[in-house]
């Protein structure tokens, strides 16, 4: 069955024409699903009784149910643990920022890019991720912090350039403005380097913001973290952001997880800024957060600083990542293999 969250208006609309029904139920419809946030059909109380039984035999209504939720007492971050239909485990964490509620999002249960740093990978994919159930981590979260979001960044688990279509789908439903109307401005977009869908997406003309995972300056030290780096080199992962630049005006951001003794050394943030010179970026620095299944250690707080002023030293645009919910720490899929575990599966 089509998931009605996933779809457009006009979608909707045309679905609804060949049942018969008139075309003013599709914006209806479109108002309970993204703005009304309903969960079910019965909800939809301005509909007649039997459209709201046919819409169930043809459609089904993405939802996702809380299995964990983890509040930290230091800042207010909550970190979520979602089971979707078929049982499947995603996580997703709210983040009250100066700036504004920030939610981030999964766009994959699980992932196959295989970073060594990640606990999303280590089992692999399982499924990408429906645009209405991207939609939903966020309309969930409102619902039960009773605040509103007004940033999204796609950095939870998943490639979200493995899962193309249905990304673009997610950025043009959340940015409608019969929906929850976000700028596009306000979501982040984060990816491990999938040169050609970079390349696809800065067509696309987007005023997101596009985050690339450097983790390494050169091909050799990211090899031995990334495997995509096998695939993609540097040099051409680094051209595929400037055009997406050239295309959009949208500044880069370069993610940068500092691991001790691994990429951490004067000499990367040498190279790092020589990659990076005279380009209009943004290097974010994040100590990386272990997982017992691998044995990346992060630098400590002094050896995170001297990287950072090593970098604006060298003219780089640089700062360290804020913490938040160090007293829920746990590093990105962890949780997920967590509940899992205590689940029993
Ligand atoms: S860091 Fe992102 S792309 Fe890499 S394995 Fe984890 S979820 Fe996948």
């Amino acid at each position: 069955m089509t998931d009605l969250r996933s779809m457009t208006t006009e979608e909707i609309t045309a679905a609804l024409k060949e049942m018969g029904e008139p075309s003013f139920r599709g914006a209806q419809i479109f108002d309970w699903v993204q703005a009304k946030k309903v969960r079910s059909f019965d909800e939809m109380s301005n509909l007649p009784k039997r459209l709201r039984e046919a819409l169930g035999t043809s459609f089904s209504l993405s939802s996702l149910e809380i299995a964990r939720r983890y509040v930290s007492e230091e800042d207010g971050t909550r970190k979520y643990v979602y089971a979707l239909h078929d049982g499947l485990l995603i996580e997703s964490v709210f983040m009250p920022y100066s700036y504004g509620n920030t939610a981030c999002i999964s766009s994959q249960a699980g992932c196959r890019m295989g970073c060594r740093f990640c606990a999303s990978t280590l089992e692999g994919l399982a499924r990408n991720l429906l645009p209405g159930e991207m939609l939903e981590q966020i309309y969930r979260m409102e619902e039960d912090t009773g605040e509103t979001i007004s940033h999204v960044v796609i950095m939870g688990s998943g490639e979200p350039l493995d899962n193309y279509d249905n990304l673009l789908r997610f950025i043009r439903l959340i940015t409608d403005e019969k929906g929850k109307n976000l700028s596009e401005r306000n979501i982040t977009v984060s990816t491990c380097g999938l040169v050609p869908q970079i390349k696809k997406l800065a067509q696309e003309h987007l005023q997101i913001t596009l985050a690339l995972s450097l983790h390494a300056p050169n091909d050799a030290l990211r090899r031995t973290m990334m495997p995509i780096a096998e695939a993609y080199s540097v040099k051409e992962t680094v051209a595929a952001c400037d055009a997406y630049f050239a295309a959009t005006g949208r500044r880069m951001s370069y993610e940068y997880s500092l691991v001790h003794g691994v990429n951490d050394s004067d000499a990367c943030a040498e190279e790092l800024a020589m990659l990076l010179h005279g380009k209009n970026a943004h290097v974010n620095l994040i100590p990386v957060n272990p997982i017992k299944e691998r044995n990346y250690k992060a630098p400590g707080h002094a050896a995170a600083l001297r990287f950072q002023k090593r970098l604006e030293n060298l003219g780089i645009n640089v700062t360290i990542r804020k913490k938040m919910g160090a007293d829920i720490d746990s590093a990105c899929g962890q949780l997920r293999l967590k509940v899992k575990a205590e689940q029993g599966e």
